[in-house]
């Protein structure tokens, strides 16, 4: 099974989730609690679109142990359509026909649960947004 079917066929839509300021409504991702701009507590959960464009990325061809199988692949820094800039791996695309400015969205899977309290760790990636096929 290729690796992109391996995705598709496993990925769960799951928010994205962030916290926003509310002293002066900066979106925060990764939540931290205390908003940089302003200083002030940030609390209130604030989910992501998941949506956004490939601000700048870079090919990885050696993968680190474990991982040889993804490799190469694309780590980019992707610029959400709500403002926080996110570092994540991109899926389903030939690591040659990513461009800055390409529409990405995001996916998940679960990782692995750990222990009795079944504590469950998500993993996101950004895939390329399907384009309308006309007619
Ligand atoms: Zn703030």
């Amino acid at each position: 099974m290729s690796i992109p079917s391996y995705w598709r066929s496993r990925q769960q839509r799951l928010a994205l989730a962030g916290e926003v300021c509310p002293n002066c409504e900066a979106k925060l991702f990764p939540p931290r609690d205390i908003c940089p701009h302003c200083g002030g507590p940030a609390k209130t959960r604030f989910d992501f679109c998941g949506r956004g464009t490939v601000y700048s990325f870079s090919r990885v061809n050696a993968a680190p142990a474990g991982f040889e199988a993804y490799a190469p692949y694309v780590v980019a820094l992707v610029a959400l359509e709500e403002g926080p800039l996110v570092t994540a791996q991109l899926t389903d695309i030939a690591p040659e026909d990513v461009y800055i400015g390409m529409p990405v969205e995001m996916v998940t899977r679960q990782m692995r649960r750990e222990g009795e309290e079944g504590l469950v760790h998500y993993s996101y990636k950004f895939r390329p947004v399907m384009e309308r096929v006309q007619g």
